[in-house]
């Protein structure tokens, strides 16, 4: 694994044939749809010359391909848009430029982001960066395993529900979903909107730090963001919650041994630690997958392969509409539309639309009366560590259940973690979640540097 450090200050072209050169060994991984040779060549040269300056000046990295770049394509690993080539650029993706980076590639995803272990891809399952045989975790796997690689040093994605954290933990990575709202959605392919966040992928949180530091702030662009990545003061000592209904019997033994010994390092640390109870988590699941259904079935109207995608050969326009959509999309999309069609329909939105809303209401107010007395929550990041390529595949519900710990956060909009912790003894990667009230973010990661070993 590599750290920024290791790239500022030395040849940006160097460090950007270094980066390609790895990408292409890693070939067998899959994590990588597309390489932007020519055009990070080019600005690296510029950073060599000083004509590109910055406080990642030089440094590679690799966005999930639902990021507009310019340059390449933008998939969003879809034969929706497959070979699509963006106008413009999401306003993350310029920050970071406008700091010096470069992007050198796309990382795979679940088409459209839909699922939780990247095998939801138009282009192939991503591999585990640890084992091979496991999946990379998702939506953003492809982003994961190019930093668990060390092919660069820090990767962006998107979380809606856990597709930064998830990820992060089974990769073994440092993985940050901010507060709703702290880096524009802009020039990102829409998922939920209410859920929608931009975060990135590290190897320690002091770089997840920067690069959101980077990435954060106010965009016209964006109605929703917030004004910086605000980091309060930090006290002493915390009062540390750890959430009982998330270390229950269901989650696997060795993960909850894992979080235990994190949890234990904080207490050794001097921070108070108590078990804390979240009724709501087990509704939290079945709230999500009908909020979220609902806007996916609203934002992926767009697509007609009239305005954005790939066209179908028909003969009139409900024609063109239906077999472009058929085409474009995958069974879990498609999975998705109908639900949220269906949760959104006159007949059914008040008994479960709405319904699923007061419920994200209850739950957002039972996270509000904890953090009146915690300053953080823990939970495990997944119930599992990385399972087997193909073991959830043809099983929509038990693949939903990877997101129980994640989808709480992104539904109350909470800034959340993933840190690695103890590894399991066959040597996969785990991951604690690391909770905070809306704006801590800088805090959860301040708390994560302090437990990391050196
Ligand atoms: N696994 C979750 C889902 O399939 C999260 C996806 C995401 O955060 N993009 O909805």
């Amino acid at each position: 694994m590599s750290v920024i450090s290791d790239y500022i200050g030395v040849s940006a072209v160097q460090n950007v044939k270094n980066a390609i050169e790895a990408a292409k060994r890693s070939e067998g991984f899959n994590a990588l749809l597309s390489l932007s040779e020519e055009r990070a060549l080019e600005r690296a040269a510029k950073v060599d010359a000083g004509e590109i300056s910055g406080r990642l000046a030089g440094v590679p990295f690799v966005a999930k391909d639902n990021f507009l770049t310019l340059g390449g394509t933008t998939t969003a690993a879809s034969d929706f848009l497959r070979g699509f080539a963006s106008p413009l650029q999401a306003t993350a993706v310029e920050r970071l430029e406008a700091e010096g980076a470069i992007c050198i590639g796309k990382s795979n995803l679940d088409a459209f982001a839909h699922g939780g272990s990247t095998e939801n891809s138009a282009f192939g399952p991503t591999k585990n960066a640890v084992d091979d045989t496991k999946v990379a975790g998702g939506s953003s796997g492809g982003s994961a395993v190019v930093t668990a690689l060390g092919i660069v040093p820090f990767a962006i994605g998107t979380d809606t529900g856990g597709s930064i954290r998830q990820p992060a933990s089974f990769n073994g990575v440092v993985g940050v979903k901010p507060t709703y709202g702290t880096v524009s959605r802009y020039g990102v392919v829409a998922m939920a909107s209410s859920t929608d966040t931009i975060g990135c992928f590290a190897t320690n949180a002091a770089d997840a730090e920067l690069v959101m530091d980077i990435m954060a702030g106010k965009d016209a662009n964006d109605m929703t963001t917030l004004p910086d990545f605000f980091a309060p003061e930090q006290p002493a000592t915390l009062k540390i919650g750890v959430i009982k209904e998330a270390m229950t019997d269901d989650v696997d033994a060795e993960v909850r041994a894992s979080v235990q010994a994190y949890v234990d390092g904080l207490k050794a640390a001097g921070h108070t630690v108590e078990d804390v109870s979240l009724p709501m988590l087990k509704y939290a699941l079945a709230i999500y997958y009908i909020v979220v259904p609902a806007e996916i079935s609203s934002n992926l109207a767009r697509y007609d392969g009239i305005r954005y995608g790939n066209r179908a050969d028909a003969t009139d326009l409900t024609g063109v509409y239906g077999k472009s959509r058929d085409a474009g999309f995958m069974a879990e999309n498609k999975r998705r539309i109908m639900i949220g069609s269906y949760v959104l329909s006159s007949g059914f939105f008040d008994a479960y639309y709405l319904q699923a809303q007061k419920a994200r209401t209850l739950l957002i107010g039972e996270f509000d009366k904890l953090f009146e007395r915690y300053d953080t929550l823990v939970t495990p990041v997944a119930p599992t560590p990385a399972f087997a390529i193909g073991e959830n595949a043809t099983d929509p519900v038990k693949m939903y259940l990877a997101d129980v710990m994640t989808v709480p956060a992104s539904l109350a909009g909470l800034p959340a973690i993933s840190v690695p912790a103890n590894p399991t003894a066959a040597g996969l990667p785990v991951g604690v979640q690391l909770i905070g009230p809306r704006r801590s973010d800088a805090r959860l990661l301040a708390l994560a540097k302090s437990q990391e070993v050196a």
